[in-house]
């Protein structure tokens, strides 16, 4: 299978208005542009590195999200182009996010990372964390981020019983910060899970953006 046909085997099974992010990370810009010329547009990067040089090297249209845990040193790189950030997962790093976005001019759409996997390695807010920022004053200040949802991965495992519950969870946390924060942000709406093995089920529980990788351009030799 191409990687071409591979995306289109994806959307048909994935309800219309739910993104596709082809996550694109180990793999060469050449497969990347394949997909492009196949009409897919939506590229995810994890290292801050690896996708500065694809995006020099790519055509500029391509929407980027990163989706990979960032440091607040590289935030720089990424402001001036990327599309949308996954993995906020602390108020500090969403500050510098704001700081860079405010130097470049800028809104950077954020996703806030929540922790919701057994696994104790995954980043993310805890939820009362998360209240605390999004309460605060100083938050209220930020004119350079603009909140567009929440982020999480569930446990690294074969037991979909488990990962449905995982994703239930993000999107009852979605739907807490939704009533109590973002009641009238119409920005306020993505839930980005679901990645290869377990997209479909994301789909059932209401993801909106799914980030999928292997499925598409096969395995990786790494992370
Ligand atoms: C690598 C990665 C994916 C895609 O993983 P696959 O299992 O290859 O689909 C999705 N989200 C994040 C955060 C990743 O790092």
């Amino acid at each position: 299978m191409t990687v071409a046909a591979n995306i289109l085997r994806i959307k048909e099974y994935l309800p219309e208005e739910v993104k596709l992010v082809a996550v694109s990370k180990t793999k060469p810009t050449n497969t990347i542009f394949e997909a492009y010329q196949s009409g897919h547009k939506i590229f995810g990067e994890n290292k801050v590195q690896e996708l500065l040089q694809k995006y020099e090297a790519l055509p500029k249209d391509i929407e980027w999200h990163f989706i990979g845990h960032l440091q607040t040193n590289k935030v720089k790189y990424l402001v001036p182009f990327v599309a949308m950030i996954h993995g906020i997962d602390s108020f500090k790093l969403l500050k510098v996010v704001n700081r860079e976005a405010a130097r470049n001019n800028w809104i950077t759409t954020c996703l806030l990372q929540f922790h919701i996997a057994s696994e104790s390695t995954k980043f993310g807010f805890l939820v009362p964390d998360a209240e605390e920022m999004l309460a605060s004053d100083e938050f209220a200040k930020l004119g350079n981020v603009k909140i567009g949802g929440v982020m999480g991965m569930a446990t690294y495992t074969d037991n979909m019983k488990q990962v449905r519950k995982e994703f239930r969870e993000l999107v009852s946390i979605f739907n807490l910060l939704k009533n109590k924060y973002f009641k009238t942000d119409d920005s306020f709406r993505e839930i980005s899970m679901g990645m290869s093995d377990d997209y479909l089920i994301a789909a059932e529980e209401g993801s909106t953006i799914v980030r999928i990788g292997s499925k598409i351009f096969g395995k990786r030799n790494y992370i």
